[in-house]
């Protein structure tokens, strides 16, 4: 018990407005969950979190990175504190990657063998080793709400025989994952506090750039009957025709009463094309990375392109508008592009804060604005009794059922 996943409406291109059920409470789907690498969404503070974009309603899910948890502040630690909501004060659901992705970008002179890989911290190089079990010891100290599998993430390019290779390798150490995820997953942190409920395993589908490989990766996951599925190993430098095939004939394969999730996307446009596609879940560091240099998305009044506005330009020394006339973020309300400008400028920490409350608004709004057009139709009726029950039964508190 840990997941419930409904698909309400499925529009004509594939897009499914869906609801997912988690410990921690209920997600509208497709959803962009902000990214809180080391249990913090970089300059925002979760109050505004809570509140900033898609009308008010805030995040509705987080993403916390495990690799640098479990090298600061430690993931025994952040047990001892009652898990990683209580320990950031984040009541909302939250998800961990496996830790893999970091482990293969960041960390120095890894060492990968069948059991695991040995590696050196980037921060002050100590030697340290993860394997499918252990990641799913940390992820389970952590206490998100979803636990990611433990994947290899092959480099860019690499032949079909290397990417084979490494798929093959990601699927055996998904089984390893599940076999300790179900050995141990009653140890989270809050399992008694919230009726024995655990957390839910999702498995991530590799491949590479490779069709056949990435319908391959999916056959062998679904084999293994998980909550739900992720593609990885995408937006890592490859043109983003082939991020979209790939995505698109990965989720052919995957089964559709599940939650499927795309790892690591995108600019805005990109979520709202592959939410349209199918997808249900994305994560990216973009819009607050973006935000910290100076990079700001928006729409002119008028156009549904989307514009990135580079806030260090003189041209706003002395522009009066908000980055935004239509958005209604806490920024674009009360704060000058002249002022943003000079407050980047002047290197104040305050403009990384506003910064990142913008693009995030931007994002969640992107969101639940393609929420409401694939909600819209025929069965809009069916949409809003789903909600008013939902609201009845406690916003989903009553009505997990595992799939
Ligand atoms: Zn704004």
């Amino acid at each position: 018990m840990g997941l419930g996943f409904e698909v309400l409406r499925t529009g004509e291109a594939g897009g499914r407005r869906g609801a997912l059920s988690l410990p921690h409470g209920e997600v509208q789907t497709p959803v962009f969950m902000p990214v809180g690498t080391a249990a913090t969404v970089k300059a925002v503070p979760q109050d505004v979190l809570e509140g900033n974009g898609a009308g008010g309603k805030g995040a509705q899910i987080i993403l916390a990175n495990t690799y640098h948890l479990y090298l600061r502040p430690g993931h025994e630690l952040v047990r001892r504190m009652g898990g990683v909501h209580r320990f950031m004060s984040w009541s909302r659901p939250m998800l961990t990657d496996s830790g893999g992705f970091q482990v293969f970008s960041l960390s120095k002179l890894r060492k990968i063998s069948p059991e695991g890989v040995e590696f050196r911290s980037h921060l002050d190089g100590s030697k340290h080793f993860f394997s499918p079990e252990h990641s799913m010891d940390v992820q389970i100290a952590l206490g998100a709400d979803i636990a990611m599998a433990f994947d290899e993430c092959v480099e860019t390019p690499a032949t079909w025989e290397r990417t084979r290779e490494s798929m093959a390798l990601t699927h055996a150490w998904a089984a390893r994952s599940k076999d300790r995820f179900e050995a141990h997953k009653h140890r989270v942190p809050w399992h008694e506090a919230l009726g024995g409920q655990t957390q839910s395993l999702f498995g991530i589908v590799q491949g590479g750039m490779y069709a056949d490989l990435r319908r391959e990766s999916a056959e062998r996951l679904v084999e293994m009957d998980l909550p739900g599925y992720a593609i990885g190993g995408l937006a890592v430098g490859e043109p983003r025709e082939v991020t979209r095939e790939m995505i698109a004939h990965t989720l052919e394969h995957l089964p559709k009463d599940r939650p499927r999730y795309v790892m690591g996307v995108g600019y805005p446009d990109e979520i709202e094309e592959y939410a349209k596609m199918g997808v249900d879940m994305m994560d990216c560091v973009l819009p607050t990375r973006a935000a910290r240099h100076g990079l700001l998305f928006l729409r002119e009044p008028g156009s549904s392109e989307i514009t990135r506005m580079n806030i260090k330009k003189k041209e706003y020394a002395e522009d009066q508008r908000p980055i935004d006339e239509n958005c209604g973020c806490r920024v674009c309300s009360r704060y000058t592009r002249a002022y943003l400008r000079h407050l980047f400028s002047s290197g104040e920490p305050l403009s990384a804060v506003l910064n990142s409350i913008h693009n995030l608004a931007f994002y969640l709004d992107t969101m639940e604005r393609v929420r409401g057009e694939l909600g819209r139709g025929d069965s809009d009726v069916d949409f809003a009794q789903a909600e008013s029950q939902n609201r009845r039964s406690g916003a989903g508190a009553d009505r997990r059922v595992s799939p």
